[in-house]
This record gives C-alpha cells, sequence and structure tokens, in this order.
C-alpha cells in the first residue's frame, strides 16, 4: 500500500496541487495551521530527513528553492513564512513521506 502523499503523487488521491515539477509537488494542507499552509513533497518517496543519502540534498535544496517562489506567490515573502521539516515520532511527524511545511499569512 502507498502511503498517502505517494497516492498524491501517482493522482489517486486528488488533491489541490499549486506546484509540480519533474522532482517535487507543493499542495495545500488538507488542515491549515494558517492562511497560507502548504506542503512540498519530493516525487519520489523517502520517508523521513534521517533516511536523507548524500545525494539527497540537493533535492533538499530545491524543495526549499520551491518554497521560496511560493511565497512569493502567496504573498508572504515579505510578512514572513515558517518552513518545517518534522523527523520521527517525537517531532510530530504522521506522514512518513518526507515534506516541507510551508506556513505564514499570520503571526505565529
Ligand atoms: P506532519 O505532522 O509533519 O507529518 O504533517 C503532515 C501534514 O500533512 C499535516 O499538516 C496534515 O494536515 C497534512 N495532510 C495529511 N493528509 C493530507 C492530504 N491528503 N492532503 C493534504 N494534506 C494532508
Ligand atoms: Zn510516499
Amino acid at each position: 500500500m502507498e502511503c498517502i502523499f505517494c497516492q498524491i503523487v501517482s493522482g489517486k488521491l486528488p488533491t489541490d496541487i499549486v506546484y509540480q515539477d519533474e522532482e517535487v509537488i507543493a499542495f495545500h494542507d488538507i488542515k491549515p495551521q494558517a492562511p497560507v499552509h502548504l506542503i512540498i513533497i519530493p516525487r519520489r518517496h523517502i520517508s523521513s530527513l534521517v533516511h536523507l543519502s548524500q545525494a539527497d540534498l540537493s533535492l533538499v535544496g530545491h524543495m526549499v528553492g520551491i518554497a521560496n517562489q511560493l511565497a512569493k506567490r502567496e504573498g508572504v515573502a515579505e510578512s514572513g513564512y515558517r518552513l518545517v521539516i518534522n523527523c520521527g515520532e517525537e517531532s510530530g511527524q504522521l506522514v512518513p513521506h518526507l515534506h516541507l511545511h510551508l506556513i505564514g499569512g499570520r503571526r505565529l
């Protein structure tokens, strides 16, 4: 059984996709914590930060670059925003597929 974010990647789970390219997909968080709450994921399944290889580091750089672009598009680049990656149970990571939260649009 594919993880929930792999199901989004494969199109089995319809989602509000706001950006996609060969490496990543970004969509609206289903339970937003702020007026702007996007999730940026790699298309390839990587469980979490601890499972990143040296070769994956450029992928994470790409995810951050896309998050910055989306922050501009969403109008929070000037007001400020937060990028979060949870890793592991005690961090609150619920979905076992690496993802970057882009949160903004209110004082955090
Ligand atoms: P985390 O706690 O870091 O694992 O965050 C997982 C995030 O994914 C949460 O903010 C959820 O609201 C969000 N989420 C879970 N399922 C979906 C979905 N089907 N579509 C969009 N966001 C989702
Ligand atoms: Zn996955």
